[in-house]
């Protein structure tokens, strides 16, 4: 697969904004560490690759797959690599700059799995029960599968196991209607409060429309909206395959038994069905039974976590499936169903997940979970043992656990002493953020600075790359004030920078008399005055 040397070839340059491309690929293939012979290795591609989080099954990346695993020679130089990213250059670039989503992959995989872990202790709850095919599943499936906005994939634990969408589906048949009528006429049938009341409870809002699309009655009016006029069999085939399109392709089944039981055991959900038309609220023409056949066959749909997770990955970036490159929905639409899901998506806990989680989130009874972090990713959990709200016990664990250790939470960015770690940051960045922005605000004689970044918790001991503190800084450019705060707050006053140096030595150099004074007076009395 050699073609020839490159124009740049074997020259590492340095790189500057607005660079033309072909000195950003080089840099790119630079990156790869090519051998001596200026080539890089196939395998060692596809696993850097890898590493990112992007996938084989990634529908944006088949030629670019195929052609790496199909090279008949195992290295590539310069040349065949420009050709062979061709058409995916800028993902692959980003991707191999570590420019995607979430960019230090693999410590994020890391932690996901710690948090996996923790809720895979739990053990309570119970499985539904009201059909035999939910009450038969294996209480002790678990598995998590994330997505980013740019198609970065993890899943763990039990992730490719198909479960039934049940409640899961509601979001998804609500964006089909709203894509198919937007969102006046949707809501001139549906309304958008959350009710209050059970999810399946016989009960309509003041205007006898339905309260919301995520509930029972609503789903179903929703039901009644999409594809009028086409046979029932080409209304469901539509809902498969947008299913599938808004997974990226990915595959999306159907489970006949759940959908016979969910069909014997639908008093509610016909009673739900009449009490809508005996207030007139379908649209004219509407028929009752098949409708009502057509959103339980939509629960009866089956995919995996993984596939979920892409679903909901396609939400968090404004209708565009992160693994196929292709819009779904209008941003109009996401921006209407996420708002519906944070109100309305966890059964009767919506307000305390909204108060707790912060994220957009729909649950299904079979233990499925999906939830949105907006421009950031999208994910399902699948546990299927419910607490007393229906919610999976697991899953809502994980979610918990999700925002605690990251800055998810929809008002985290209002806080700004958040702890919580933000995972679209490089690791390089989360830790030269904090320490950089502390040794730069003493250098500066930025007290107030200082303060704020105390009150945020970072470490004022932590040291630039060459080990240089926000003492060694203040001492060195001779700001008093920062140096004795910096001592009153008891950070260690001899700390060594990589040229072993103390902050004492650099003011003694710089000639500080007030800051030697003051950083010899506290160490000749062998305690800290200050
Ligand atoms: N098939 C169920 C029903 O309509 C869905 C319940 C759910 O997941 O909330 O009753």
């Amino acid at each position: 697969m050699r073609t020839g040397r490159g124009a740049n070839e074997g020259t590492t340059q340095l790189t500057r904004d607005g660079d033309d491309p072909a000195t950003r690929d080089r840099a790119v293939f630079d990156s790869l560490e090519p051998d001596s012979r200026d080539e890089v290795g196939v395998p060692s591609m596809l696993e850097r690759l890898i590493e990112t989080g992007l996938r084989r099954d990634d529908l944006r990346l088949q030629e670019v797959f195929r052609a790496l695993e199909d090279a008949d020679e195992r290295a590539i130089d310069f040349d065949s690599f420009s050709t062979v990213i061709g058409p995916c250059r800028g993902l692959i670039e980003r991707a191999l700059a570590g420019r995607l989503t979430i960019p230090d992959f693999p410590s994020f995989k890391t932690e996901v799995t710690a948090l996996y872990e923790r809720s895979l202790a739990r053990r309570d709850g119970e499985l539904a029960s009201y059909i035999p095919q939910l009450a038969r599943v294996n209480p002790e499936r678990f598995g998590v599968a994330i997505c980013t906005a740019d198609g970065q994939m993890f899943s763990i634990g039990d992730a490719d196991i198909e479960f039934s969408l049940q409640s899961c589906a509601k979001p998804i048949i609500y964006s089909l209607a709203l894509e198919e009528h937007g969102a006046e006429h949707v809501h001139r049938y549906i309304g958008r409060e959350p009710s209050g009341r059970g999810f399946n409870e016989l009960s309509l809002d003041s205007d006898g429309k339905p309260h919301n699309p995520m509930i029972n009655s609503g789903a179903i009016m929703a039901c009644a909206l999409l594809q009028r006029g086409q046979e029932l069999a080409d209304r469901f085939e539509f809902v498969l395959d947008s299913i599938r399109r808004i997974a990226g392709g990915r595959k999306v089944g159907f489970s006949n038994s759940v959908y016979l039981s969910e069909r014997r055991s639908a008093d509610r959900n016909f009673a739900l069905g009449y009490l809508m038309r005996e207030h007139k609220a379908f649209p004219e023409g509407t028929q009752l039974i098949e409708i009502l056949e057509f959103y339980l066959q939509c629960c009866s749909v089956e995919a995996t976590a993984e596939v979920m997770a892409v679903v909901a990955a396609t939400l968090a970036n404004a209708g565009v499936c992160p693994t196929s490159g292709l819009r779904q929905f209008k941003p109009a639409t996401v921006q209407n169903c996420l708002s519906l899901m944070s109100s309305c998506g966890m059964y009767d806990f919506s307000g305390e997940f909204a108060f707790t989680v912060g994220l957009p989130a729909k649950s299904g009874v079979s233990g499925a979970i999906i939830g949105v972090v907006p421009n950031v990713l999208g994910f399902c959990c699948w546990s299927p043992r419910l607490d007393e709200h229906g919610n999976s016990v697991r899953g809502l664990d994980f979610c918990r656990r999700l925002v605690q250790a990251y800055n998810f939470h929809a008002f985290d960015n209002l806080t700004g002493m958040s702890e919580k770690k933000d995972p679209r940051l490089t690791r390089a960045q989360n830790f030269a953020d904090d320490a950089g922005q502390v040794t730069w605000a003493a250098s500066f004689g930025d007290l107030k600075g200082i303060r704020q970044l105390v009150a945020r918790g970072v470490d004022l001991e932590r040291g630039n790359f060459d080990s240089r503190t926000a003492l060694h800084l203040a001492a060195a450019e001779g700001h008093l004030e920062v140096v004795e705060y910096l001592l009153n707050l008891g950070v260690d006053p001899q700390p060594v920078d990589r040229f072993g140096n103390t902050p004492l030595d650099d003011a003694t150099r710089e000639g500080h008399e007030p800051v030697i004074e003051l950083l010899t007076h506290g160490s000749k009395r062998g305690e800290r005055a200050w």
